[in-house]
């Protein structure tokens, strides 16, 4: 291990806040085995009860009609494209009651930039989804989405947000971001919130007591130091506001995409996430990044409405890599007031 390498990682082994330009030294030059066990350290520092959490939600992606045209996105049909669509409302709710069925109450609702759909179909929506489910977790529209649907309809982003909450919104997804780095976002797509609008979203978001997750898709055309610039960012708000419950990163996928290339590795992922951030919301091991408390987790905490065995309820859960390491305790799930699902560690 190179003398700088040790000065940063006995720093944050001492519990001490890293900055930017240390992150970026243990990104770029320490083993991946020395990150594991700083993000685990730090991950255990943060919380010591060694409970993490998860929600069951299903991803529901509305419209794929979009005029950002993002070069990294396979999904995406141009205005008038013949593969273009826009889900109708029953069969939206059929796939609520579906998610329902599978111990779920959370949507996670996204969608392209469809210059058709403005702000009242959104409240046209959400009131009818709150209506019929009225215990539904509306986790909808990320930071792009809503500075597409304010352009659109011509009203400010604070009026937007209010009247996506009144309408049922309950909590913002952190997608969009990709890189918060303008140079980067300018060369990946043409027409998308830029990395202060991102951040301007989450930040009225977090005034109006909403609350947020934070996301970054790595592995394309940016650098470590842009990753690292994004962390940074991230931390600033969370800094600010407190607002972000989780941190989700993920690799960018290549195939069908205009930008092509190829997948980054495992190992960088790896590396990626121990210097931002390793586990779930509820259990952040952060050397750089983020620090939500048990009371803002809580409430994004899974919804199992009747005893089942660990075995149905890991089945219809996230596949989250964490999961290796840890032992499911015996018996039926116990379901709390909060719903949750909690797995105690016992390694
Ligand atoms: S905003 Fe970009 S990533 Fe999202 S659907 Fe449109 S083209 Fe795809």
């Amino acid at each position: 291990m190179s003398a700088r390498v040790e000065a940063v990682a006995s720093k944050a082994l001492g519990g001490e806040r890293i900055s930017a330009d240390e992150a970026l030294v243990l990104l770029e030059r320490a083993d991946l085995v020395t990150l594991g066990a700083l993000a685990d350290l730090a991950r255990r520092r943060l919380h010591p009860d060694r409970v993490v959490t998860y929600i069951i939600d299903r991803n529901v992606n509305y419209t794929n009609v979009c005029n950002a045209f993002c070069t990294f996105c396979a999904f995406y049909r141009p205005p008038h494209h013949d593969e273009g669509y826009v889900l109708s409302f029953e069969t939206i709710e059929k796939k609520v009651q579906e998610t329902y069925e599978l111990g779920g109450n959370q949507i996670l609702l996204q969608g392209g930039h469809n210059p058709e759909l403005k702000i009242e179909y959104y409240e046209d929506l959400f009131r009818r989804l709150k209506t019929r489910f009225p215990d539904l977790w509306l986790h909808a529209l990320s930071p792009p989405e809503i500075v597409h649907i304010h352009k659109v309809s011509r009203i400010t982003i604070p009026e937007t947000l209010e009247r996506l909450r009144a309408a049922g919104l309950a909590s913002l997804p952190g997608g969009g971001a990709e890189i918060l780095v303008d140079s980067v976002r300018k060369r990946m797509m043409k027409n998308k919130a830029s990395s202060d609008e991102w951040l301007g979203v989450m930040e009225e978001a977090h005034r109006q007591g909403l609350r947020s997750t934070a996301t970054m898709m790595f592995g394309h055309i940016e650098t470590r130091a842009d990753r690292i610039e994004h962390l940074a960012k991230l931390r600033g708000l969370q800094d600010r506001t407190g607002g972000f419950t989780a941190f989700i990163g993920w690799t960018f996928q290549p195939g069908h995409t205009e930008m092509g290339g190829t997948e980054a590795t495992t190992v960088e992922y790896l590396r990626t996430m121990a210097v931002g951030m390793g586990g779930t919301a509820a259990t952040p091991a952060a050397l750089l990044l983020l620090n939500p408390t048990e009371e803002e987790c809580e409430f994004k905490l899974p919804s199992f409405t009747e005893s089942a065995s660990w075995d149905v309820v890991i089945d219809t859960a996230h596949p989250i890599g964490i999961l290796s390491g840890f032992r499911l305790p015996a018996g039926p799930v116990k379901v709390g007031p909060y719903q949750a699902l909690a797995m105690k560690r016992v390694s």
